[in-house]
């Protein structure tokens, strides 16, 4: 891909301040980078190559906000470089994975890429970084204060009686019992049950 190109993709998604930086990356290195509709439960991945997709490819969720969207973006790179490094043996967020992100988190942060709180949220949260990113709550309520589609009807998932329905992402689903920082909730379209965080932001109905 061209570098013309892929500004003109990527900074629908991400802040200004952090394309050079993406682009250095994916110049320099052999990964796809897919931007999807947005899926229930998760953010974005990580694939290696099989049968299908030769290339190493990285998908993240359009609908994120620029903050979510960059942060999920450089989780999934850290993925990349884990593989990159040392194929398929080591675990997917263990400490070979966390130091990845790190690493490729820090020149972000230190161009001041992201405005505060949000930057001093996310530094303690690097400190330790998990699996999901949004299931630090402080992070998440940072991050949820940036999200484009806030209206009267929209509330956090939390907020919703149990039983009801309410729709997320286009669908509509029933609120189920709590899991953690999660909900079982039931698709009604097709019966299936998704965990979704408590966080989400939801529309009721
Ligand atoms: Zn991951």
């Amino acid at each position: 891909m061209q570098e013309v190109n892929f500004v003109q993709i990527i900074s629908k998604y991400v802040p200004i301040s952090s394309i050079s930086k993406l682009w250095y990356f994916f110049d320099n290195n052999i990964v796809d980078l897919k931007i999807t509709r947005d899926r229930v439960t998760k953010y974005g991945d990580f694939r290696h190559p099989n049968p299908v997709n030769s290339m190493p490819r990285i998908t993240v969720n359009g609908g994120l906000n620029q903050y979510s969207f960059l942060i999920t973006l450089l989780h999934e790179i850290a993925h990349y470089k884990v593989y990159n490094d040392y194929n398929k043996t080591k675990k997917p967020h263990g400490i070979e994975w966390k130091k990845a992100f790190q690493q490729t988190v820090v020149p972000f942060i230190n161009s001041g890429v992201f405005p505060q709180p949000l930057e001093g949220v996310f530094r303690q949260h690097m400190q330790n970084p998990r699996a999901s990113t949004h299931s630090d709550i402080n992070l998440l309520r940072c991050l949820n204060l940036y999200d484009k589609s806030i209206n009267n009807n929209t509330t956090n998932l939390e907020d919703i009686p149990n039983g009801e329905k309410f729709a997320f992402k286009g669908r509509v689903f029933e609120k189920g019992e709590k899991r953690r920082t999660r909900f079982m909730c039931k698709d009604m379209n097709n019966n299936n049950k998704y965990t979704i965080n408590a966080l989400a932001k939801v529309e009721k109905i």
